[in-house]
């Protein structure tokens, strides 16, 4: 294996300790970041993936809210419930756990104030991130922060691109990585060429939801390649998109999973909640 492992859980708990240093910093000056999370129904992965938050909120400092809502909850009566946080300004960030049950509908999670940081992403046209007016999704800053604190940020000009084209992962990391200023290519089940697309890539992001989907001859000599893929295999474990084996021969850096880009982001949900409490209290 040549590749170098971004070792997620490390760069997680080191956003953690951060978030945590700003958690201290704000309760100082009487300000307390609080994140809400809301359950809809009892889809049992989700209770776990919501007790994780509320445990990493604590870790951090963070007050969290737990509401949990009926399975039979309308899209209206979410919406209000959202409302009714967003409009408290003691809450900080907002998080709506999916998949949601079908009546609810789904709803994307984000943080407040900047609840709307998808759609000033897509408005945005140039320049960084890094000057933080935007609050990103914890998803696609998690995502792409494995790399981005490894190498810093070099992402201008380079080609990048991003297999899937969800709303939730693959079409926000590419707007992501196109305020970072590279050229970026989305790729979908209609893409042509895929494997030389792929193969030209300095940046491969992989969110198909298809096991080992990424071969090794996808992967450019001394690419980076991060996997957001989380699939259950037939052996009952957590595997990526990525064929780790066959891409790590060829990368220069990749993320495993578990343990790349899964910790990444509930450690970023963490600062984004922190950053959204400084932003407020200016
Ligand atoms: P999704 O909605 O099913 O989207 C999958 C995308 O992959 C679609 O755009 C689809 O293309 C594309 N695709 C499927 N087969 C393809 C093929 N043969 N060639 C090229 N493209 C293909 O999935 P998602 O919600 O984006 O999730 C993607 C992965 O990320 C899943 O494994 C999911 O579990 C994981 N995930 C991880 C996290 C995390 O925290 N790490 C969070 C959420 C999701 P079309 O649009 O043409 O159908």
């Amino acid at each position: 294996m040549g590749a170098t492992v971004i070792d997620g859980k490390a760069l997680a708990a080191a956003t953690k300790a951060e978030a945590a240093e700003k958690v201290r910093e704000l309760k100082s000056r009487g300000i307390n970041p609080c994140l809400a999370v809301i359950l809809v129904g009892e889809n049992p992965a989700s209770q776990v993936y919501v007790r994780g938050k509320i445990n990493d909120c604590a870790q951090c400092g963070i007050e969290s809210r737990s509401i949990n809502l009926p399975a039979d909850t309308t899209q209206d009566a979410l919406l209000a419930e959202v409302k009714k946080l967003a409009d408290d300004s003691a809450v900080h960030g907002i998080l709506v756990q999916l998949p949601l049950p079908p009546r609810s509908t789904r709803r994307l999670s984000s943080t407040h104030p900047a609840r709307e940081g998808r759609g000033r992403l897509l408005a945005r046209q140039r320049g960084p991130y890094a000057d933080r007016r935007v609050v990103l999704p914890a998803l696609h800053s998690g995502g792409l922060h494995p790399h981005d604190r490894v190498h810093g940020h070099r992402h201008c000009g380079q080609e990048r691109v991003v297999i899937g084209r969800s709303n939730i992962v693959g079409k926000p990391a590419a707007l992501l990585l196109l305020a970072k200023n590279a050229t970026v290519t989305i790729c979908h089940s209609r893409t042509k060429n895929l494997k030389e697309v792929c193969a030209a890539a300095d940046i491969l992001v992989a969110a198909v939801g298809r096991e080992g989907f990424v071969t090794g001859d996808m992967v450019k000599p001394g690419a980076v390649v991060i996997d957001v893929g989380i699939n259950r295999g037939a052996d009952g474990k957590l595997h990526g998109d990525v064929n780790f084996a066959e891409a790590a021969e060829k990368a220069a850096y990749i993320t495993p999973v578990p343990g790349g880009v899964g910790p990444m982001t509930r450690a970023m949900l963490m600062l984004n909640t922190v950053e959204a409490a400084e932003r407020q209290s200016r």
